[in-house]
């Protein structure tokens, strides 16, 4: 892609979907190969990212590997849980409005440690986390929990999962509710929000249509 152009949200998405396509048809493209020789360019240049991933820091769960993208193609957000905190909001702002990156993904994961993690607590209450930080990680995802619980008892099958999409789904909200320069990126067509979840067993990411913040403008 040439460095001074930026996709539109709808084809940065495509470009999402046929990186992941890619990557679970064990099909690379060249380029990420081939990263090592952007480094010079990059450094001189500057970075202009086509996406802004926010993921879990889970170590099955590497945008880069499972979008088949290289070097200065993603900027990627990584936090447990990926949860939403303002470092974190502070981090897809600097991406969006510096380089005018087109997406921003929201990217939870099957079988995510922290999502069931918080529902032990819930389960559990009593039992002490063993430090505030963990504490603080914890209530940023157990609003999505008890959201959950409202549609579904804790103990139903593929109830993480379901969790898993509701803290994906609440992530890409509290992005578009907190953040005036995400909110105005949007309103204007520049940038679409979107939550998708990859799958650890096959590694193919779901994205989650119906929930997308876009500009009726750009049709996805
Ligand atoms: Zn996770």
């Amino acid at each position: 892609m040439p460095h001074s152009e930026q996709p539109s949200p709808s084809a940065a998405l495509e470009l999402l979907e046929e990186g992941n396509r890619r990557f679970i048809t064990g099909v690379r493209s060249v380029e990420p190969l081939l990263s090592h020789l952007k480094m010079q360019e990059l450094a001189e240049i500057g970075q202009r990212p086509f996406a802004v991933v926010l993921t879990c820091s889970d170590s099955r769960s590497p945008a880069e590997l499972i979008f088949d993208q290289g070097l200065g193609d993603l900027f990627v957000v990584r936090v447990a849980g990926n949860v939403v905190a303002p470092s974190l909001l502070a981090s897809i702002e600097f991406a969006t409005s510096n380089f005018g990156s087109p997406i921003v993904l929201v990217l939870g994961h099957t079988k995510c440690g922290a999502v069931s993690a918080t529902i032990e607590h819930k389960k559990e209450p009593h039992v002490l986390l063993p430090s505030i930080h963990l504490e603080e990680l914890i209530g940023r995802i157990m609003p999505a929990i008890e959201a959950t619980q409202r549609k579904c008892a804790m103990d139903t099958p593929g109830f993480t999962d379901k969790a898993v999409i509701e803290n994906i789904r609440r992530s890409c909200r509290i992005i578009v509710e907190q953040s005036m320069i995400v909110r105005d990126l949007v309103a204007t067509g520049k940038l679409s929000v979107q939550g998708a979840i990859l799958d650890i067993n096959t590694g193919i990411v779901r994205f989650l249509k119906d929930e997308s913040f876009k500009s009726s403008s750009d049709k996805a």
